[in-house]
């Protein structure tokens, strides 16, 4: 029987799939993972959007009939979306690969060598360019010609396989489009055991050490064990597994709020174009053009057909003010949050307006939100271990849970960066 150390990892998004992949090898790894495998938006989106005018499509969490992988819950004003599956959140991204670790650097936390990492190892890349639709183009030129500084977005694609079909956010078809999938079919590959339907609902603890992992497995109550446990259940799920375990957390979630801004225009094509092909980034937020698909069937304001419709949108970093404890999340934009966002409309409004959009014709999209975390945020005082007091020695938290900050930007390649140097520690 081999004696080697057993880890287990919960969640296969983009902090436990780098885990699991660093981890397989110097550990024997068992990735618990409460969905099953990524199944694409598949039905015809012109159809669909006809039904539009039915009423069929009365609630955003009814996306998941169309995109059974993604996650809606509601709070007071805001819907927040994520990944429940293989590849976790990062199999609905839109593949931007955006480093953003300010606010991690400013706590001592050197990420510069796992970064490089990063970018060697990953198909990161600035190549789509190549292959922008002339929409794409004109949006570019509008936002340099505004003084808008707009810079192409690093991508975490094999360029050259893209359609620019703009389903990057709801299952790519040609596979252009990278996920964390990779590193664990790599970790699997290299022997690495993945439970897919088990649902870690809380654990053991005993003398600050984490004797046991509780999990509903199909359905059926299971006990797992292992010398070490590190959850990578996202920023929504770690923190109330936390809590089920006694350990407490803080109310400073944040969720990096999404608005788009749109409007009519005839025959722009913005439905077949990469997503969020450049980024500008202002202080406190983005902007980018993005084609927003809840909003397209669940907002009353989006009756165009999709290819007539111009939408910029505007994400946000908010204030780290929210709360969960898994039945009810707490979240809403604060006055100061509620002052950028204004500030970004007005300036998504001229962009528009200035592509030919009249601000009457315009409209704005379902206030939304994809980057929860911050539950459990690393202060200086876990700098060197990146492993928090209130945690028992074996048990480690890699994802978007430790984030110090909300970035309003992507934040997937950070959070992948933060997880390898945790394994690296480890
Ligand atoms: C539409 C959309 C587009 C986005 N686009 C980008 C982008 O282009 N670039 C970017 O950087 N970021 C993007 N993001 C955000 C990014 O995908 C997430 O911030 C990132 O994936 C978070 O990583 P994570 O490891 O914290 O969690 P996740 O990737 O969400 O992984 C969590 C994993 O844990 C599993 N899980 C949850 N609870 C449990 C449990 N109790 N037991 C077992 N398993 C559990 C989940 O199934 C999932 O596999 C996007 C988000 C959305 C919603």
């Amino acid at each position: 029987m081999s004696n080697k150390k057993t880890a287990l990892v919960v969640g296969s998004g983009a902090g436990g799939a780098v885990i699991a992949r660093e981890l397989q090898g110097r550990y024997q790894v068992t990735i618990l993972e409460e969905g099953g495998d990524f199944k694409p938006f598949s039905l015809p989106i012109g159809k669909l959007a006809a039904l539009r005018r039915t009423g069929v499509f009365l609630a955003e969490r009814m996306i998941r009939l169309l995109l059974p992988n993604m996650r809606v819950e509601k709070t007071k004003d805001m819907v927040l979306v994520r990944g429940i599956g293989l590849g976790g959140t990062s199999t609905l991204a839109t593949g931007n690969a955006v480093r953003y670790d300010g606010s991690i650097r400013a706590l001592g936390i050197d990420l510069d060598e796992q970064f490089e990492e990063l970018y060697r190892e990953l198909p990161i890349t600035t190549e789509h360019q190549k292959h922008w639709t002339d929409s794409t183009r004109k949006m570019f030129q509008m936002f340099e010609q505004m003084g808008l500084n707009p810079l192409v977005t690093p991508k975490l694609m094999w360029a050259p396989q893209c359609v620019e079909c703009g389903h990057c956010a709801i299952g790519c078809p040609t596979g252009a489009k990278w996920d964390t999938r990779a590193l664990v079919e790599e970790a699997v590959k290299n022997g690495a055991s993945l439970v897919t339907d088990c649902r870690v609902t809380g654990l053991d603890i005993e003398n600050k050490t984490v004797k046991a992992v509780h999990a509903l497995h199909h359905g059926r109550r299971e006990t797992y064990q292992a010398d070490l446990v590190i959850l990578s259940a996202g920023g929504l799920g770690t923190p109330v597994i936390l809590q089920h375990s006694g350990i407490p957390t803080s109310g400073s979630l944040f969720v990096d709020p999404v608005l788009c801004v749109a409007g009519p225009r005839e025959g722009l094509g913005q439905d077949r174009q990469l997503l969020m092909p450049f980024i500008s980034q202002q202080d406190g937020f983005i902007l980018s053009p993005y084609m927003d698909y809840l909003s397209f069937f669940f907002n009353r304001s989006w009756r165009l057909p999709m290819r007539n419709i111009a939408s910029i949108m505007i994400k946000l970093a908010d204030e780290e003010t929210g709360d969960t404890d898994g039945r009810r999340i707490d979240k809403s934009m604060s006055s100061d949050d509620q002052r950028q966002m204004d500030k970004a409309v007005d300036m998504s409004r001229e962009i528009l307006e200035r592509m030919g959009v009249p601000e009457k014709e315009q409209f704005l999209g379902t206030l939304n939100a994809g980057h929860p975390g911050g539950m459990l945020p690393l202060t200086e005082k876990e700098r060197d271990t990146l492993h928090h007091s209130v945690l028992p020695d074996n048990l480690y938290v890699a994802d978007a849970t430790i984030l110090p900050r909300s970035m309003g930007n992507p934040p997937m390649l950070t959070i992948m960066a933060l997880a390898r140097k945790i394994a690296a520690l480890l």
